[in-house]
């Protein structure tokens, strides 16, 4: 393609070079310092101590003006996750770029505005006529006045006004987390479809075929712990503009995965499993469940590859436990739909992606045998009871069906977690495949169940663990057990 993925990530350096920025490179996506965070879900992250005013002077970032960036972004658990949409749709990833330029207390609206129209239509070339943009409405309640500001500069670059559209504070107010940095943004969409129809009602609707490239944030608040907004020391430019997404939208295709980014990775997965050729086929028009089952595997690599690199091994908490629901959902897929024998899978797949990657990232060129024995080991261990956690998934289903309740009880859905290492996510997928529903507060019944029982096995082992023989025979008398008769029959 003309625009290759490598030549767009290239050009985006180079036009916000030519605008006195600095080029940085990606920060970890593992916030090693930033406790309120899972993984780095957008690239203002590692510049939050900038915005807060917090940052040490000694600091190289300290003395930046103007930078720009590809960062590497993980979502999946957290306030932005979208693991759930990753296989389904064909603009979400659980691992992505996000390009960034940024102003430190420098340039504002006006500016980014410009440039952001400027780098589309000019040097990338796209369509103007397919270009949607948004901006804040207001919040009275938050005291948040529209940002009319965004609208005029829009109008000022020469968008017309049907492609300017208010916005509410779930999509054009930015924040982070629960606390830190936020403020209201302006959004650039892109139609798939063009030839002259007005998109402007599909814009932040859920539709594949008009997407949200870029987001262009107004950095002026600070969330505090009891919801209020702080007003930070000064302004800055945040944006974020996915990079899959444009490279998709400049190789004219409908969907991030028929890029070339994605299709080396197909090429690889085909060439371990033998399966049929991607097809970039959704939904129920994916009929074999193929192509769902490459763009999960393709995903999850990326995630898991950049992830263990970057120091987030598997566990069973936090961002552990996230990376290995990623590899136990993609096994599963792989599985299911490659018939792949499972142990060394997603290993088999990363050189293909160290391939392609390396270059931009080399982390994952350096720390590619260790992530080659973590996903090894990682998968292995869940081979092991992944036979027979679906033996025991396909009976639970069966009963649900049965007895027409089309539920998996929270029971059910805890024990294929506690015994078999399913990931609730995973089971819920099972569940959807089967057409069974789940039900949250039932499953977190059950865990809570679960929890107060080991921790009453735990109370009593201890406080049993510190009496002796006399004082425990003593005890068991007075525990008065009930005679025999009265307990429970099965
Ligand atoms: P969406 O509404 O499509 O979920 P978002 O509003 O959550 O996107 P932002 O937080 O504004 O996304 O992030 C900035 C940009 O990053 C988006 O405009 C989009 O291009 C890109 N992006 C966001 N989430 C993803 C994802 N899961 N996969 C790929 N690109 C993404
Ligand atoms: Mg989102
Ligand atoms: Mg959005
Ligand atoms: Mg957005």
């Amino acid at each position: 393609p003309e625009w290759t993925g490598l030549r767009v990530r290239n050009t985006f350096f180079e036009f916000f070079r030519d605008k006195g920025h600095t080029v940085v490179p990606s920060s970890s996506v593992v916030p090693h310092n930033d406790p309120t965070l899972l993984f780095t879900n957008a690239g203002m992250n590692q510049f939050k101590p900038i915005f807060l005013g917090t940052i040490a002077s000694t600091d190289d970032l300290a003395k930046l003006k103007r930078a720009v960036d590809t960062q590497k972004c993980i979502r999946a658990g957290g306030k932005h996750n979208d693991l759930d949409d990753v296989g389904k749709d064909s603009y979400h990833h659980t691992f992505f770029e996000m390009l960034g330029n940024w102003s430190f207390g420098d340039y504002f609206k006006k500016e980014a505005i410009e440039w952001s129209w400027e780098l589309l239509t000019k040097v990338f070339g796209l369509d103007p006529a397919r270009l949607y943009v948004t901006y804040f409405e207001g919040n009275p309640e938050m005291n948040l006045e529209p940002d009319l500001e965004a609208k005029e500069l829009w109008k000022s670059v020469g968008v017309p006004e049907d492609h300017i559209l208010p916005g509410n504070m779930k999509d054009n107010f930015w924040e982070m987390g629960a606390t830190g940095p936020c403020g209201p943004c302006s959004e650039i969409h892109y139609d798939k479809i063009g030839g002259g129809r007005n998109a402007a009602h599909l814009v932040n609707a859920d539709d594949p075929m008009v997407v949200e490239v870029w987001n262009n944030v107004f950095m002026q608040f600070d969330r505090q712990e009891d919801k209020s907004l702080k007003t930070l020391p000064a302004k800055h430019i945040d944006t974020g503009m996915g990079y899959e997404r444009l490279v998709s939208a400049l190789q004219n295709k409908d969907s991030n995965y028929a890029t070339d980014i994605f299709t080396p990775l197909f090429d690889r997965i085909q060439e371990v499993t033998g399966a049929r050729p991607y097809t970039d086929k959704y939904g129920k028009d994916d009929v074999d469940g193929i192509d769902t089952a490459y763009r999960v595997v393709a995903d999850h690599i990326r995630l898991l590859t950049f992830a263990i690199s970057d120091g987030a091994a598997p566990n069973n908490e936090g961002r552990g436990y996230v990376v290995r629901r990623v590899l136990r959902r993609g096994v599963r897929y792989a599985r299911k739909y490659f018939n792949a024998e499972i142990g060394s899978f997603f290993s088999s797949i990363l050189p293909a992606l160290v391939e392609q990657m390396g270059e931009q990232f080399p982390e994952i060129v350096k720390h590619q045998q260790d992530v080659k024995e973590l996903l090894d080991e990682e998968e292995e261990a869940f081979s092991r009871t992944l036979d027979r956690g679906e033996k025991q998934f396909e009976k639970y289903a069966a009963e649900a069906l049965n007895n027409g309740t089309k539920k998996l009880s929270g029971a059910d859905v805890w024990r294929l977690y506690d015994t078999f290492g399913f990931p609730e996510d995973l089971t819920k997928l099972m569940a959807e495949e089967r057409g069974l529903s789940m039900d949250e507060t039932e499953i977190a019944e059950a865990r809570e169940k679960a929890r107060e029982a080991s921790k009453a096995v735990k109370e009593s082992s201890q406080t049993f663990a510190k009496l002796n023989v006399h004082q425990i025979s003593e005890l068991k008398d007075k525990l008065q057990l009930p005679p025999p008769d009265d307990e429970p029959k099965f």
